[in-house]
């Protein structure tokens, strides 16, 4: 859970690293604190001093733009000195859907992620997401995605392949319980919440690779599957909101 700005400091020096703003809190008069989420590094709180912000580092330091970001490490604090950006993802804010679903994706981030701990494969699936939505793919299939993956990251996702009770595979059809989804036969008379053509679409959105998903959901038609499931799995987040 990211609550705190102190964090075990960097050798004092100079850094380079790309990454994207997940957080930014005003500090009166002294500038921004910026949670910049960092290859190689993880999220990690930054002070933007006041006087610079404007000039030096521009759109770099809006939410959802990628950028590189120049850190200084000194005795007290860690600093940004500058940044390039790399990827401004302007497209996504022409579309109040597309814009609230990668704020969506953010704001999950910054409730699971631990501060000071190293995330590359997070930072490739928020990536990997960001591109996606910017390629037009259905928001509430990339928000799905994206939540069973982190989920998995961490070790949480109820498998799509697996009994929980049994340890059987669900071909035919899965109940939810709050363990995770369970066969048909250990449902007993109960109905089943998701029959196999829904399991299978979920286990594709969930499964394939960045390229086949995009060419999947180009056939996908509307369903509300996506969302209804997303409630599911966020309730498997152990900061549940
Ligand atoms: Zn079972």
């Amino acid at each position: 859970m990211i609550s705190s700005f102190e964090t075990d400091k960097l050798p004092q020096g100079y850094y380079k690293k790309v990454g994207t703003v997940l957080q930014r809190r005003d500090s009166s008069g002294e500038g921004q604190s910026l949670l910049l989420f960092l290859r190689d590094m993880g999220p990690i709180w930054v002070s933007a001093p006041a006087s610079k912000t404007k000039c030096r580092f521009g759109g770099a330091i809006e939410p959802l733009v990628w950028a590189e970001f120049d850190l200084y490490q000194s005795p007290a604090r860690l600093y940004l000195q500058g940044a390039e950006v790399k990827e401004d993802f302007i497209s996504l804010r022409c579309s109040a859907e597309k814009l609230k679903s990668a704020l969506r994706l953010y704001k999950r981030l910054s409730k699971t992620l631990m501060v000071g701990h190293e995330s590359n494969n997070i930072l490739i699936l928020l990536w990997s997401s960001m591109l996606l939505i910017k390629e037009n793919c259905p928001v509430d299939i990339v928000e799905y995605r994206f939540t069973w993956k982190l989920l998995k990251e961490a070790g949480l996702a109820p498998s799509l392949q697996y009994c929980v009770n049994c340890g059987s595979k669900l071909d035919s059809g899965a109940r939810w319980t709050n363990d995770g989804l369970i066969c048909a036969s250990c449902s007993g008379t109960n109905k089943e919440d998701l029959d196999a053509d829904a399991l299978k679409s979920l286990r594709f959105a969930a499964l394939l690779n960045h390229d086949k998903f995009i060419e999947w959901t180009g056939s996908q038609e509307k369903s509300s599957l996506y969302t209804d499931e997303l409630k599911k799995l966020v309730t498997f987040f152990t900061d549940m909101d």
